[in-house]
């Protein structure tokens, strides 16, 4: 994930440079259920609503708990298909939160509604992020149900009315590209915390959309239409965070615009973004799937790197004898292509692998998502 505001924040008020340090435990985003009531086009989990077999147990979700606790885990993201569906989702919920995990909530939104409002309150989620594809009737097409936009929308404004801490979280591609100015005007109005922006990835049912993905174009506009509404918000006082993910690339295309803007502060930036140090998949972010299989992070849902039925989760995901892991585990990666010769490599870390993998079959080749052109990453 990467972080703009707290790099618009370091314009300002710069912080000191400090070495790279990664977190104890890598932040878990939890898939506990595949069941979802809607069926998303570019949903990596490719869910349906019917009950999936096998899933994970409230007691085997329990014991996985205690194990990443005790691996200083810090974080985790209770996710779905849609979690809100998980009958025993509370009890989870309270369980990570007595466990002092920060916890997260990741919801379609179209379920939380006055029946469970206060439920999801009382669990005093750290954070609750629900997914728009644009306004109105781009996100009902996108989610395939007339009228999910309206619901979404009334479970943010509860959350919100009920002081939790919300974000939107839009994945972007050439259909609804269009919708992201009046995305963020509605974000403003609405109060909402955190804009996620999540370029669409290969993976599970956006891999069969790759031909619809935004072009570079579209991307370098949205960044840079991010950049400028995340500046007039820190201008403006109004303390709202923008995150982007799937693409860490951003990292470098905001190192451009800096250079552009603030070209004095350009190279307290560009060690700050070296700090952070780029793709984090299988390092700093984990996956575990409804079934227990773990994952170096949820576009990988085609790769497993073992199941908690069998090891624990710490036990995994220390186990570089498995390729994929030893080669994400390394500092500095091994990649090929324009990444390898990518002056700015420290910053991205050569992005997002399964995009390479998915591409090209070969997990170390450069990642073809990259939206700079050569003269910036030369330069
Ligand atoms: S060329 Fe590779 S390493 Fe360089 S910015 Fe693009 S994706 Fe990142």
């Amino acid at each position: 994930m990467f972080r703009i505001s707290q790099f618009m924040q370091e314009l300002e008020s710069p912080s000191p440079v400090q070495p790279r340090r990664n977190p104890p435990g890598p932040v878990v985003i939890w898939n506990l259920i595949r069941r979802c009531n809607l069926t998303c086009k570019h949903c990596y989990s490719i869910s349906a609503d019917k009950d999936f077999a096998g899933e994970l147990s409230t007691t085997e979700v329990f014991s996985v708990m205690d194990d990443l606790k005790q691996f200083r885990v810090p974080a985790l993201i209770l996710s779905g298909g849609e979690p809100l569906l998980r009958p025993d989702i509370f009890e989870i919920s309270a369980r990570s939160k007595e466990l002092r995990f920060f916890t997260a909530l990741s919801s379609n939104g179209t379920l939380i509604d006055t029946s469970n409002i206060e439920k999801i309150a009382a669990i005093g989620y750290d954070y609750v992020g629900i997914s728009l594809d644009g306004i109105a009737d781009t996100h009902d097409k996108f989610r395939r149900m007339k009228g999910a936009f309206v619901k979404s929308l009334a479970g943010i404004r509860l959350c919100h009315e009920a002081n939790l801490k919300v974000g939107v979280r839009f994945t972007m591609t050439q259909d609804n590209a269009h919708d992201l100015p009046a995305l963020l005007k509605l974000c403003e109005d609405e109060g909402v915390d955190r804009f996620y922006f999540s370029h669409l990835n290969y993976a599970g049912r956006g891999n069969k959309n790759r031909k619809t993905d935004a072009r570079y174009q579209a991307t370098r506009q949205a960044m840079d239409l991010l950049f400028d509404t995340c500046l007039d918000y820190h201008q403006r006082g109004l303390e709202k965070e923008f995150t982007t993910g799937n693409t860490d690339a951003d990292g470098v295309y905001m190192l451009h615009w800096v250079r552009r803007r603030f070209p004095e502060k350009a190279a307290h930036i560009e060690a700050k973004l070296k700090q952070w140090g780029g793709n984090a998949s299988g390092v700093n972010v984990a996956n575990i799937d409804n079934l227990g299989n773990v994952h170096p992070d949820t576009m990988w849902w085609h790769y497993n790197l073992g199941n908690v039925r069998d090891r624990p989760f710490s036990t995994i995901w220390q186990d570089t004898s498995d390729p994929l892991m030893a080669g994400l585990k390394a500092l500095p990666r091994t990649v090929g292509g324009r990444c390898g010769s990518c002056t700015h490599f420290s910053i991205c870390g050569g992005n997002t692998r399964v995009r390479a993998q998915q591409m090209t079959g070969d997990a170390w080749s450069e990642d073809p998502g990259c939206y700079l052109t050569d003269e910036e990453i030369a330069a």
